[in-house]
């Protein structure tokens, strides 16, 4: 470069410093000015060696990031501060704790962020890349300014992505559309988020894009000219009620233009709303809504609307903050066309998003819905369960689904993603009003759980102390938050058994005189086949471990060949292979007579006993001894006319031979009940399920349910358990 090419190039850089300045959304203290000026001296120092691909001083592009955060997103002087040092630490011999030193904790907190987000490595592979998203949206509680700034740093690169090769391009665009249009979008960006997708699509499909844009530009006078019969139509009836305005044409982004052909299969020419009429009013504050009104009764005066697309965003403005009152009216030509009445307030919040959201709350207390979303975000960041593909697109989902709006029983709005349901809205209040849920009420009548919900339900969650969330839950819900939270549950319910299987499990190896350490549990972890002591705890704590296989255990340990034979154990020992009954046939404990011998016998089908019973035997003619419960229906006639044929009967020991029994269960039909016994039944006492049938009468249900069981104390456990869940009223034993 000559001399003179580098003087106009300082001058280039200067004048662009002082439109920075002038173009700031937010007032500028003096203070605010020399920490600009000093971000921006040193930010030009350090990238002084530095060019661009374009040729151009590497500065102009800090400087561009600086100038969309301060005046496209109106972000403080901090912000644009730390826009301008973005690239600094990343890029050139400047060090975290210099921007400390130079410009304090929150602006070096900023650039720090920046640099981890650039340093995460740049993979092609999807959950590599999965996991960067990740990391970057971790860095969100930090400070919500570095994502900004980032979406910022990611629209100046698009706007200037020229000189890259093709590959990259396709690259850059495609994750700007996964991850950064959408959380901009989320933030109330919608001019950024506008401008990301359309650049995207320009380098991603550059045919489609030069065809939509082309067409658009050939349209631009017709869509003047609609715009302009329209202002006529209105004009007379706007400046009679005085009212301060401006009809604008705006027109859909050539994303969503494209978006919408695909979706409806439609030509450009089919798409019939491509452009929205917009009235922005000027008006004092306590007047914006009844002049909203008042431009929408003028409005459906000259054009007919259409009823079901009328959507009131004033009232309740949407989580990003947007408010606006929008029509769908008979147009022109008999087209359809969206009218969006706002007030100038209204619309530099729907452009600049939280920014002026903040700027016009000044001195009130500010509700602040960007801080909302951003704790509840946090939460679902904090549940590392979930892997990273999964987390960002469970985070883009949220992103993007349309938001309905559902009322408290004390008549609060709340903003649910569309598709939830009452689950999702328990989890919404408080996470322990949703781990407690037993039902709801939509609208005053008790639905399912999993029921969708609509815009304007009224819910009312019905809680219960004894309620828990069970795994059928995370089907019942569509928020990460409600999802994050039943996992963590379910989660915690499964160390609690686990250190319940614990202790039950030393106390079994010390009566078999084995002392409980390290090497025990390891051996015991390889003898049953599991990966993780945690699992065989879990195991123990559901019952699933039989005592003969511990036995079994304990002789192999004392064998001195153990090892010569780990390989043999191991295989035969998984104990999902045991065969159930092949421990009984050799501990035939239920005795008959005085001699108390052993004998074969069956169970008599009428009154199914279960080791534990009172019971006694019944010799019979063709079919060996029959074992009858003492309060049998049949006892007491056996007993009078065949008293010669009564065996004495007797149990000595439990065993691990399972017996059916028939429980009928009585009570209040309602949601999740099924879900409850079945719970309980199942994992509460790792009891096995035969059988189950339901029948509901006009709310009344009965249950019929077959169950296996080891002995009587388990089963009486289980009625005790059944009896104390919420709805059931009795339960006996057929
Ligand atoms: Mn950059």
């Amino acid at each position: 470069m000559t001399e003179l090419e580098i003087e106009q190039e300082n001058k280039a850089i200067a004048a662009e410093y002082r439109n920075l300045l002038r173009i700031s959304y937010q007032t500028l203290t003096e203070d605010d000015k020399k920490l600009i000026r000093l971000a921006f001296d040193t930010a030009v120092d350090a990238h002084k060696e530095q060019r661009r691909k374009s040729g151009e001083a590497y500065i102009f592009h800090p400087i561009a990031v600086a100038k969309i955060v301060a005046a496209e997103i109106g972000l403080d002087a901090t912000s644009i501060a730390a826009a301008l040092l973005h690239d600094v630490v990343e890029d050139t011999d400047y060090t975290l704790s210099d921007m400390e030193q130079l410009f304090g904790e929150t602006v070096a907190r900023i650039v720090a962020g920046l640099t981890k987000i650039s340093r995460l490595k740049k993979d092609t592979d999807v959950s590599l890349q999965a996991e960067n998203f990740r990391k970057m949206l971790l860095t969100l509680h930090e400070d919500v300014r570095v994502i900004i700034i980032k979406i910022a740093d990611r629209l100046h690169n698009m706007q200037t992505m020229d000189s890259m090769r093709p590959d990259k391009q396709v690259k850059i665009a495609s994750e700007t559309l996964y991850i950064y249009a959408p959380l901009a979008h989320r933030m109330g960006l919608y001019n950024i988020k506008t401008e990301l997708e359309d650049l995207s699509l320009k380098y991603t499909e550059p045919e489609v894009y030069n065809s939509i844009l082309d067409k658009i530009i050939d349209s631009k006078e017709e869509q003047k000219e609609y715009i302009k019969q329209f202002n006529d139509s209105l004009r007379d009836a706007l400046t009679s009620e005085h009212i301060d305005y401006e009809i604008k044409g705006r027109p859909k982004s050539i994303f969503s233009i494209r978006k919408k052909m695909l979706k409806q299969g439609v030509t450009f020419e089919e798409v019939y709303d491509k452009f929205a009429v917009r009235i922005v009013y000027n008006c004092p504050p306590k007047d914006e809504k009844f002049i909203a009104w008042k431009i929408y009764s003028i409005v459906t005066d000259n054009y007919r609307p259409n009823p079901t697309r009328l959507r009131d965003w004033i009232s309740s403005p949407k989580s990003t903050g947007y408010e606006a009152l929008h029509i769908t009216v008979m147009g022109a030509e008999g087209r359809w066309v969206e009218v969006q009445i706002r007030s100038h307030r209204m619309n530099e919040v729907a452009e600049k998003g939280y920014a002026a959201h903040y700027k016009y709350k000044q001195g009130e207390e500010r509700d602040s819905g960007l801080d909302m979303w951003l704790a509840k975000l946090q939460e679902a960041l904090e549940n590392p369960d979930v892997n990273a593909v999964d987390f960002v697109e469970q985070f883009k989902l949220n992103l993007y689904a349309k938001e309905i709006y559902i009322f408290t029983p004390k008549g609060d709005l709340k903003s649910l993603p569309k598709g939830a349901t009452p689950l999702d809205f328990a989890f919404s209040i408080h996470t322990q009003i949703g781990l407690k849920t037993r039902g709801a009420k939509v609208n005053g009548k008790l639905v399912p759980l999993s029921r969708t919900l609509k815009s304007g339900d009224q819910v009312d969650i019905i809680t219960s102390e004894n309620s828990k969330p069970n795994a059928n839950w995370l089907d019942y819900v569509t928020t990460a938050r409600a999802k994050s939270k039943i996992k963590a549950a379910l989660n915690d319910d499964k160390k609690e058994i686990a250190l319940e299987g614990k202790e039950i499990l030393k106390r079994k190896l010390k009566q078999l005189k084995i002392t409980f350490n390290e090497s025990v549990l390891n051996d015991l972890v390889v003898f049953f086949g599991f990966k993780t002591s945690q699992d065989l705890f879990y195991r123990a704590g559901l019952g699933n471990i039989s005592n003969q296989k511990l036995k079994d255990f304990a002789t192999a340990r004392s064998n001195a060949f153990l090892n010569f034979f780990k390989k043999k154990i191991r295989r035969q020992s998984n104990i999902e292979e045991a065969p159930k009954g092949e421990i009984t046939h050799k501990y035939d404990l239920l005795v008959f007579g005085k001699e108390e011998e052993k004998l074969e016998y069956k169970f008599s089908p009428c009154c199914k006993p279960v080791p534990g019973d009172a019971v006694f035997g019944f010799v019979t003619v063709s079919e060996g001894i029959k074992v009858h419960k003492n309060n049998c229906p049949n006892a007491v006639s056996l007993q009078a006319n065949y008293a010669y044929r009564i065996i004495k009967a007797k149990w000595i020991d439990s065993t691990q031979q399972e017996y059916a029994a028939n429980l009928v269960i009585t009570g209040i039909d309602q949601v999740g009940l099924i879900n409850n016994l079945t719970q309980v039944i199942s994992s509460l006492h790792n009891v096995n399920m035969k059988k189950l049938s339901f029948e509901t009468n006009d709310g009344v249900f009965t249950g019929n349910i077959t169950v296996a069981v080891k002995n009587k104390k388990m089963i009486d456990k289980l009625i005790h358990s059944i009896k104390k869940t919420d709805g059931v009223h009795k339960v006996h034993r057929l």
